[in-house]
């Protein structure tokens, strides 16, 4: 197999016209000037072998999915993407890598109106950072710190989904082959809620994008807006794809998977790339208006209370205390 040095292939995979950017790849800096009466949003998330993805993945999946962490973040801001930079350490330049690689990076970046506008590329074992930019109108951003006591809270899209992909990789549960792949895609190709977040600038008065799981993500926007919550945890279990796209054939047969472990992974899944937001209830009309006009699921899961902490409450209204973790590296 032919490697290729590392200016050939910045050249060949990643150097794309500059669009919307004063300046894109093959200078020292990328140039890009807000709009007028904008602030620009801007994040990075790490992808890392072993860590964040198996060694096995399908490159073009990978691609999308890096640039979808990114985004997603985007979005749980209600900003617009503009351009990403791209850090890429690889242990080998080869073709039958980088080729679907970019693509599956690309595809998603121009779906998204989000040039490529410069990076940084060496020999190392397999990691992907990525920076995104995206605008916002000044003082428009939504925020963690915005949630009131009162307010609705919000789940886009499916929970769950992710994690249970990943148990069946790690062996420990089983499903039917069409439950896994709807799941496996939603572990894969997370779709970023970007046209959400876009539509919900001015209703949300806050949110968040859930990548460690639901109920720990939940955690940042109730201490930043110094408030408490209850989260009625059949709506979540019911944001399941997976258990609702079986549950619907025959309840819950041809499974190893517990009603115990469904709802844990609705709640402290990860990696489930959703928005979670709240908003007044008299914003409910333009929260509907907000998910038809972005072609996104939003269900209502709960309520911020002036009573810190987090309740969970299920169907028959018993309530009780989390006992959910969220994921963290270095716990
Ligand atoms: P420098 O050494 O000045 O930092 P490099 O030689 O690393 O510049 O990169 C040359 C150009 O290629 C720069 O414009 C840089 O932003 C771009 N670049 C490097 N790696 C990537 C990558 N993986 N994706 C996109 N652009 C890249
Ligand atoms: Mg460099």
């Amino acid at each position: 197999m032919k490697t290729l040095g590392e200016f050939e292939l910045i050249e060949r995979y990643f150097k794309r016209p500059a669009r919307r950017a004063a300046l894109g790849v093959g200078d020292d800096c990328a140039l890009l000037a807000p709009a007028p009466g904008m602030q620009l949003a801007i994040s990075s998330d790490m992808l890392v072998e072993g860590r964040h993805f198996l060694a096995t993945v399908d490159p073009v999946l990978l691609g999308h999915k890096a640039l979808a962490v990114n985004l997603s973040d985007l979005a749980a801001c209600g900003a617009k993407p503009l351009a990403f930079t791209l850090a890429l350490a690889l242990p080998r330049a080869e073709a039958k890598w980088l080729e679907p690689f970019a693509h599956g990076l690309l595809a998603l970046a121009d779906a998204q109106g989000c040039e490529l506008i410069g990076g940084d590329t060496t020999q190392g074992p397999l990691n992907i950072c990525i920076t995104v930019f995206g605008e916002v109108p000044a003082g428009q951003a939504l925020l963690r710190s915005g949630a009131k006591a009162g307010d609705d809270l919000y789940l886009s899209g499916n929970v769950g989904d992710a994690r249970l992909a990943l148990e069946v990789f790690r062996g420990t549960v089983s499903v039917p082959s069409a439950v896994f792949q709807l799941a496996r895609a939603r572990m894969e190709q997370p779709t970023p809620r970007v046209a959400l977040g876009l539509a919900l600038r001015g209703i949300a008065s806050s949110a968040i994008d859930i990548s460690d799981g639901l109920l720990g993500d939940l955690g940042h926007i109730l201490k930043q807006s110094a408030v408490g919550a209850s989260v009625d945890t059949d709506a979540a279990v019911s944001r399941v794809a997976a258990r609702a796209a079986y549950a619907s054939v025959e309840p819950l047969a041809g499974t190893t998977v517990t009603p115990a472990q469904w709802l844990e992974w609705a709640l402290a899944g990860g990696d489930d790339y959703e928005l979670l937001f709240t908003a007044a209830p008299s914003q409910r009309a333009a929260v509907l208006a907000a998910s038809e006009a972005s072609q996104t699921a939003v269900t209502r899961i709960g309520r911020i209370e002036a009573e810190r902490g987090l309740r969970l409450v299920d169907g028959q209204g018993q309530t009780g205390p989390n006992s959910y973790t969220s994921f963290d590296h270095f716990a």
